[in-house]
């Protein structure tokens, strides 16, 4: 099973921590990390209880400090993603867009110039032996 903040799979039974509104998984430290900001949880949005957000949040000032850096590192991480994503979709788009020449000529037009220059030379040609 996979923790819904990093994706990560959870591999230690003990760091498995589930949302008691809508029964995800998440790493304990994750979720903790999650919840030093906002009251709710970070998949189903449900608003979480007081005792539940009472057996998470830190109960020392070294133990805030820790869950902060770790929210920074799967800031990092989300971000790090986003921007990922948003560069492939940039690649996808543009390669469903990308002209087959630089100027923006489609290759039909170029095909059919190409078409109606030969058909001009076959007539020229027919006329130059025919008469
Ligand atoms: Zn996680
Ligand atoms: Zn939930």
């Amino acid at each position: 099973m996979r923790c819904n903040v990093c994706y990560q799979p959870i591999l230690i039974v003990r760091d498995k921590i589930l949302c008691p509104e809508c029964q995800n998984t998440f790493h304990r430290d994750h979720l903790a990390a999650w919840l030093l900001n906002v009251d709710y949880c970070p998949t189903c949005r449900e608003m979480l209880s007081p005792q539940f957000l009472k057996e998470l949040r830190p109960t020392s000032e070294a133990e805030r400090r820790r869950l902060q850096e770790i929210l920074w590192t799967l800031d990092n991480l989300t971000n790090t993603m986003a921007n990922y994503e948003r560069s492939r979709n940039m690649f996808k788009k543009n390669k469903y867009k990308e002209p087959l020449f630089p100027d923006g000529i489609p290759l039909g037009i170029v095909f059919l110039f190409f078409i109606a220059i030969s058909f001009i030379v076959v007539v020229i040609l027919l006329i130059t032996t025919l008469f």
